[in-house]
């Protein structure tokens, strides 16, 4: 038993066996066989390509009803990339002529073949190329001898599964919906790999550093996504500590459910409306089963993931619709496309990419990119707004930084509803439009975003980024992420008290709202909108029943004077001492 520390980022605790994600084509061995003994390789290279065309077969044959019509389709390209003589007979040739080893030929053929496919202007014939990398990657892995199909991995499993990997996009998360929980080395509580971990309820630990090579598959493993904390091969008295500790939170979680129908609002009778973020709109039977009021924050970019081209008009109009009627006439805020840093499109993608950039988080991001492809962006605007005969909706622009950002969107948003009148749909009717505030320039001039749009959210991952300069996917300075820093909590305040003072409607939708440690301050701050994800909403609640808005107001105030972080940090105890 050992364990490796990172940080948690709450979900609970798993217990479950290891799927250990592993990198592909990385270290490949390279070294010579003599003469006399490059038979006896080759035949173990057809050995394992052999081996990876009865997998293919096995997993065509095991498809599950709901697998996507593609996936099929998929596995016969695999297969005749694997026989395709350009990879097999040149591996061979390699061998036989050159003396490599057998994963040194055959990788060395995919990855040249694999270059060949990326030259291609056309989208299809570039994806091809990532289908041999994939296919070299299986192949590798068959002539280790150890690594077996995911679906064979993981179908006799009926513990939690704890998928363990270097890394992990979003995107490809979305894709393990069976996950126990995630060991990932990379990122920080504020990534979106976090911040997706949390939205599958699922507990994860992040910045582990080594667990994808020191982790074996099918290993015991604890993962406690609060402490941060993964126990590889417990013993059974810890194991059973852990599995009292699942029987607690179990308890908990049916005390918290009482709360679902109480009305939230302080001990004083301020109501404060407690809203989610989701990233599809599936998660709305999650949103409503936890008592949300309305969704706060819809991700729409994870509808562009994933995929080669852009979802059309259509297709996001359903999913928007989807939403809405999940919801079931609660509102719902849908936040433009917030694509570019760590949420890329799919390098295949046949769209516009945001354009490249030396610093991502600091480039063509969110807002600023569906100004520069206006066609896009009008797309989703449509979408939106014919979902809007369907529910309330709400209209969010993201990574504001500038007001002719704001009379720009507004213009595009009359654009895209003179164009459903122009073609005969019926007029959609009047949707809000709020603005994210997550950049320090729009806090300091929030005023401005108050007076011209009908809403604010204050998206404090991004504002916590940028005013500290933390990569928020940077494990190396996650330390140095603090929500609590005076800086970050003046912004904060001062966005609140512009929206006030304009007489707008103001939500936090960034990790903070979900953060009970943060709860008492910004009620203090005169925040009565939070959006979290749904996990977090009953808790937060439940910390809400306790506040005295009224009480916390003029302590919240004196606290926000000092600029002394170790000050700021006290003063936060004693407030949720109170
Ligand atoms: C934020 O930045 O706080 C936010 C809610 O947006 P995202 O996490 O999607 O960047
Ligand atoms: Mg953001």
């Amino acid at each position: 038993m050992f364990s490796l520390h990172g940080t948690g980022i709450g979900g609970g605790i798993a217990v479950g066996r290891a799927v250990v994600l592993e990198s592909r084509l990385i270290d490949v061995p390279r070294y010579r066989i003599d003469a006399p003994g490059r038979a006896a390789e080759i035949a173990r290279l057809e050995r394992a390509v052999d081996t990876v065309r009865a997998e293919l077969h096995s997993i065509g044959e095991h498809l599950p009803a709901d697998a996507p019509t593609e996936a099929q389709a998929l596995l016969q390209v695999h297969a005749m990339i694997l026989d395709d003589p350009a990879l097999f007979e040149q591996a061979r040739t390699v061998i036989a002529h050159s003396g490599h080893n057998a994963e040194w030929a055959f990788a060395s053929q995919a990855e040249q073949l694999a270059s060949q496919f990326e030259q291609f202007e056309d989208a299809y014939l570039r994806e091809r190329g990532r289908d041999v990398t994939q296919v070299a990657d299986r192949v590798l892995k068959a002539l280790s001898g150890s690594v077996r199909p995911l679906a064979e991995r993981t179908a006799h499993s009926h513990d939690p599964l704890i998928f363990v990997a270097h890394d992990i996009a979003p995107a490809d998360m979305l894709q393990l919906k069976r996950a126990g929980g995630f060991a990932i080395d990379l990122g920080g509580t504020a990534s979106h790999t976090a911040i997706l971990a949390r939205s599958m309820n699922v507990p994860a630990v992040v910045g582990l550093g080594k667990a994808a090579q020191i982790v074996r598959d099918d290993d015991w493993l604890i993962l406690d996504g609060e402490a941060g904390v993964v126990i590889v091969a417990p013993d059974d008295a810890v194991l059973q500590e852990y599995r009292n500790r699942i029987a607690l939170e179990q308890l908990e979680r049916k005390q918290l459910e009482r709360l679902v129908h109480v009305p939230s609002a302080t001990l004083d009778q301020v109501p404060i409306e407690l809203l989610a973020n989701i990233e599809l709109p599936a998660e709305a039977a999650q949103a409503l089963d936890a008592g949300a009021a309305g969704v706060g924050l819809f991700r729409t970019e994870f509808l562009f993931m994933n995929r080669s081209e852009m979802p059309g008009e259509d297709e996001q109009y359903e999913a928007y619709r989807d939403a809405v009627l999940g919801m079931k006439g609660r509102p719902v805020t849908i936040r433009t496309i917030d694509v570019g840093s760590d949420k890329a499109l799919d390098a295949s993608h046949e769209g516009p990419e945001p354009a490249t950039s030396t610093n991502p988080a600091l480039g063509q991001r969110a807002i600023r990119y569906s100004l520069a492809e206006p066609d896009i962006f009008l797309v989703q605007l449509r979408a939106i707004l014919r979902a809007a005969a369907h529910g309330p909706v709400r209209l969010l622009i993201p990574m504001l930084a500038h007001g002719h950002e704001v009379d720009q969107s507004l213009r595009l948003i009359a654009q895209a509803r003179g164009q459903l009148i122009d073609r005969g749909q019926s007029e959609p009717p009047p949707v809000p439009v709020g603005g994210m505030i997550e950049v320090p320039a729009a806090a300091l001039t929030a005023g401005l975003f108050a007076k011209r749009l009908d809403f604010l959210s204050i998206g404090t991952n991004d504002l916590i980024q940028y005013t500290l300069a933390i990569d928020r996917a940077d494990h190396a300075v996650s330390a140095l992420y603090d929500p609590f820093h005076p800086a970050v909590l003046q912004l904060v305040a001062m966005t609140i008290r512009a929206a006030q003072r304009a007489g707008k409607p103001v939500a936090v939708c960034g990790e903070m709202a979900g953060d009970l440690d943060a709860t008492a301050l910004l009620i203090g701050m005169g925040l009565r909108g939070f959006s979290m994800h749904p996990a977090s909403l009953l808790r937060v609640k439940r910390e809400i029943l306790k506040c005295d808005a009224a009480r916390l107001k003029p302590r919240v105030s004196r606290l926000l004077q000092s600029d002394d972080p170790a000050r700021v940090q006290s003063g936060l105890a004693r407030l949720r001492e109170a």
